[in-house]
């Protein structure tokens, strides 16, 4: 075996569930396993290499120049990797190796790697007797909190830890256990969606899905001494007193094993983490996975994609900071009343004063990620460019002072109030810090900030200056017009004589490199420049050093504060955008009360009024008048009506409005008075959720149950169309009891919006329930071939009948099948019950045998999943391609790398043409077979 073989399985050995990044010159080579995980996932070219006796091993490189693109792609699938870097400067003998930090997807703090707007957490959880401590930390932002939740009912105690690891969203989650992971990307297949199939289809597995990449991680890290004295010497504390965690052992074990985990993957991250902010659950809203779905708060429909959610139709903030405080106060809606009334004082403040909105910002819009780059710099990782936007920031502040200070308002006042602008830092920036403008510009401090330094670059300038005198000089005394000093990397300076002038060359010249038409020859007074400049640069280069990490160092030195004030400017951003979103769509203040009442006048969806806004269209807005404490006061409205008449945008209308004024938002409204809730519910129905893949029904019962177990007389309950999942008649059963145990029992404020139409004989006559529907324009003639014009607007009452033949009629079902149809529904009142699900039954089996009658395309798409992945990887690696940072030559290589691979992809394609004589260019099937290969879940629809 030879050394470097041994060193590379030394320190594999160290890291089994990570890969490997061997740094290998202008290479991170990785071997074994890890080479052949890592180039399925990245798609690079697997190799091989010699290694002594052992033979060859597999191996695949990723060059370091391209490194972090590589690195943000092995991370969104999952992967950890473990950089080790050469310690030492290659030449003879092994060089020195060690690992200098493991990234995992929630331990990554290049601001390269993430997205701006948002919080990448580490989260960690950890189970006890008594219920669960999770802590969690952003690397980027030195945010660090920690809780326990406990409860008698360990049911509920699971439910509350889910609810705060849904609102958390990490990126990664370590939980107490040994098993070492294998090195391959599929364990982390459903990471994206943030409640796993698995665990949706088991309610009761015993431990609580966890949203993002789990690691599992050493049990006794987690133990409670070990954890408590890692936050001690993390600290410097004796106690836990000061961050309130004193009496939660669970949260201090998941706090300490997060410590001790960030030690040993990259320990420059921690001195960022300065303090420890212990948090109970109270005072917030609970919002469950599926209802975060559900009201598409921060990601619309199942892609998770953020466009057409709440958080884009709102954000309007300036900066990524504001940005990341958005969506977390969306994440996390509140239930104290004077929590709420204090944010809205804020946003209020904005709201009324146009010109200091305006000019807020403006003003924010020049102000960059104060609170990243803070992290950068305590970290001692910022670049001169990062210190000097830092600094820009830091010159907004006193601006954005004034203009706060300016109104005499209480609220802003207060946020102008916890505004350091941190002069000093300022200041030292502007001295001390140089961002060189061409690439040859090495140096990083400024002229003048420092004597010494400025003497030796002097020095440096001086001895190259007597060196480029020497030329001339050297041309008087040898005769010799065309001799030139010049420098190489290798031998240094030299004086060049091309070969017809070699007679000339005087006898105190010798000669160290021969060229093909000249030679280079060094004096004894060169040499002695030469290693004159080489000298003060060395000395320049060491200097610079020490005086960079000591601006690194006086900034980070103040990072708690400017923390706080990178905070701050979140809060006024968030504060201005807000107000400025709501003098834009009309929004108003809400009226918080401690009550039961909810009424909304003039209520509107933020989001579906945004997009039909953008069109054009006016959207049409409706009232809720539920609970109270006035006996007769609704509690359940059930609202009737057919497809596409609006009930579903009710109802969710009605949740976000809810939301929003507990956030401490403005809401979409003329009027509204919320007396606060204690948890949003919602069920949607069943047809929404098709895509999932899951059984819809048993999915659809399990939320159901979840809801009728946790509702409590002050929560909002939203159900579309339960019950729809399963047979008529079972389904309206189901329908009918889930209903009459929300209005009894429970009493929580519902919506409940139906088509089965009897409920409204049923349900609609206990007390306490209201019934609405959604209406629409009768159809001008009588045999339902008239076209209904849906309003859209609630109105009190039962839809008088089923519209079920007019949408047949419109929807272009033949004369005769209408017709019939009204025969039937005219002799038997059991049509009267035809719902959709009946139609969608239909839709679902034509759908399958458009597959069966197209088998080969079917099995094409099948077979050709490997190719479909092979197309993603490709489109991926086009995707993450560097192009800022790449050499016109490295582009060339990389395109014909992707070329190959393109190639590569085609020819492994499944050929239908093998089974066929024609060529391919003139069978026409084969293009739609190609088609649907690299997209065979679309097909399958
Ligand atoms: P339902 O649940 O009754 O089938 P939806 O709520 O899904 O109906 O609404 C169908 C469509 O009608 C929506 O996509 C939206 O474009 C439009 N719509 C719904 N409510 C309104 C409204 N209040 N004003 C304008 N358009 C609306
Ligand atoms: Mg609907």
């Amino acid at each position: 075996m030879t050394p470097a073989r041994q060193q590379y399985l030394e320190l594999k050995a160290k890291h089994p569930d990570a890969l490997l990044w061997f740094r290998m010159g202008d290479f991170y080579e990785m071997f074994d396993d890890d080479a052949r995980a890592a180039a399925a996932a990245l798609h690079i070219t697997l190799t091989s290499r010699p290694f002594g006796r052992d033979g060859r091993v597999p191996m695949a490189g990723v060059p370091y120049h391209a490194a972090n693109s590589y690195l943000a792609r092995l991370l969104r699938q999952g992967f950890r990797v473990a950089i080790c870097e050469q310690m030492s400067p290659a030449g003879k003998g092994l060089v020195e190796r060690a690992i200098t930090r493991v990234v995992s997807p929630g331990t990554v703090a290049e601001p390269a790697l993430l997205p701006p707007r948002e919080n990448c957490y580490l989260a960690a959880l950890c189970p006890g007797p008594t219920g669960y401590g999770i802590a969690y930390v952003d690397v980027t932002t030195g945010e660090f909190a920690a809780t326990e939740i406990t409860d008698g009912d360990p049911t509920l105690a699971r439910a509350a830890a889910e609810h705060d690891l849904a609102r958390i969203a990490p990126r990664e989650c370590l939980v107490p256990g040994d098993e070492r992971r294998a090195t391959s990307g599929e364990r982390n297949a459903d990471a994206d969606d943030d409640v796993s199939l698995a665990a949706r289809r088991s309610p009761l597995a015993a431990s609580p899905t966890i949203p993002g990449h789990t690691t599992p991680y050493e049990a006794r890290h987690f133990a409670l001494v070990a954890a408590t004295e890692t936050l001690h010497a993390h600290f410097g504390v004796v106690n836990l007193e000061a961050y309130g965690c004193a009496g939660c052992p669970l949260a201090v074990r998941a706090a300490g094993a997060i410590v001790r985990y960030l030690t040993e993957t990259n320990a420059m991250l921690l001195p960022l983490l300065a303090g420890l902010r212990t948090y109970h659950a109270g005072g917030t809203m609970h919002l469950d996975a599926a209802t975060r779905r559900n009201l598409e708060l921060t990601g619309a429909g199942r892609s998770g994609a953020s466009g057409g959610s709440l958080l884009q139709t709102l954000d309007g903030t300036k900066t990524a900071m504001g940005g990341r405080l958005l969506r977390r106060m969306l994440a996390q809606p509140l239930t104290d009343r004077a929590a709420i009334e204090a944010r809205l004082d804020g946003t209020e403040a904005f709201a009324t004063r146009t010109a200091l909105r305006l000019g807020v910002l403006a003003l924010l819009a020049e102000v960059g990620d104060m609170e990243r780059l803070t992290a950068r710099a305590r970290q001692e990782a910022a670049t001169p460019r990062e210190l000097l936007a830092l600094r820009d920031a830091l010159l907004a502040v006193p601006k954005l002072a004034t203009l706060l200070k300016e109104p005499e308002d209480a609220a802003l006042d207060g946020l102008a109030a916890r505004l350091d602008p941190c002069s000093g830092v300022a200041t030292l920036l502007t001295r001390a810090v140089l961002v060189p403008e061409a690439r040859e510009d090495v140096r990083r401090i400024r002229p003048g900030y420092d004597t010494d330094f400025d003497a030796l670059v002097y020095t440096a300038t001086h001895a190259r200056e007597t060196i480029a005198a020497m030329e001339a000089a050297e041309r008087e005394r040898t005769g010799i017009k065309s001799l030139k000093i010049k420098y190489n990397s290798v031998f240094g300076y030299g004086i060049e004589v091309s070969n017809a002038n070699r007679g000339k060359v005087p006898g105190d010249y010798r000669r160290t490199q021969t060229l093909t038409h000249a030679e280079r020859y060094v004096t004894p007074a060169l040499k002695e420049w030469e290693a004159a400049v080489l000298h003060a640069e060395e000395r320049i280069a060491a200097r610079e050093d020490e005086l960079y990490r000591g601006v690194l160092r006086e900034v980070g030195a103040v990072a708690p504060v400017l923390l706080g004030t990178a905070r701050t400017v979140a809060a006024v951003d968030v504060h201005a955008a807000l107000a400025d979103r709501a003098v834009q769509g009309r929004y108003v203040r809400p009226t918080l009360t401690d009550g039961t009442a909810l009424r909304i006048e003039a209520g509107r969806h933020p989001t579906v009024e945004a997009a039909l806004a953008a069109a054009g269209e006016s959207f049409v807005a409706n009232d809720t008048d539920l609970g109270g404490d006035a006996p007769g006061g609704t509690r359940l409205l059930l609202l009737t009506g057919p497809n596409m008449a609006g009930k579903s945008t009710y109802l969710r209308q009605v949740a976000l409005v809810v939301l929003l004024a507990q956030v401490g938002a403005f809401v979409p409204a003329d009027r509204a008075e919320i007396g606060i809730v204690d948890r949003i519910f919602t069920r949607i129905g069943a047809q929404d959720d098709l895509a999932a893949g899951a059984s819809t029904f048993l999915v659809e019962m399990m939320e159901t149950a979840h809801i009728l177990r946790h509702a409590t007389d002050r929560s909002l309950v939203v159900l579309d169309e339960v019950g729809r999942g399963t047979g008529t008649e079972d389904g309206i059963a189901i329908a009918q009891a889930v209903a009459e145990d929300l209005a009894g029992r429970v009493g929580a404020r519902t919506l409940f919006a139906t088509h089965y139409h009897r409920l409204t004989e049923t349900v609609g006559t206990l007390p306490g329930v209201a019934v609405a529907r959604a209406a629409v324009a009768e159809p001008e003639n009588d045999d339902g071939t008239g076209a209904i014009t849906f309003l859209h607007r609630i109105q009190p009452g039962a839809a008088g009948k089923s519209y079920g033949l007019h949408v047949a009629a419109i929807a272009g079902l033949p004369e005769g099948v209408v017709a019939r149809a009204r025969a039937l529904f005219d002799t038997s009142e059991e049509v009267d019950r035809q719902d959709t699900r009946n139609r969608e039954e239909i839709g679902k089996v034509r759908e399958l045998r458009v597959w069966r009658g197209d088998d080969d395309a079917f099995h094409a798409a099948y077979r050709s999943e490997g190719v479909h992945t092979r197309h993603a990887a490709l489109l991926d690696e086009i995707a993450t391609l560097d192009l800022a940072r790449m050499t016109p030559l490295d582009a060339l290589i990389a395109l014909d790398r992707l070329q190959r691979d393109a190639r590569d992809a085609r020819d492994a394609a499944p050929q239908r043409a093998t089974s066929n004589p024609q060529p391919p260019d003139t069978n026409p099937s084969q293009h739609a077979a190609r088609g649907t290969q690299f997209h065979p879940r679309e097909g399958r629809r």
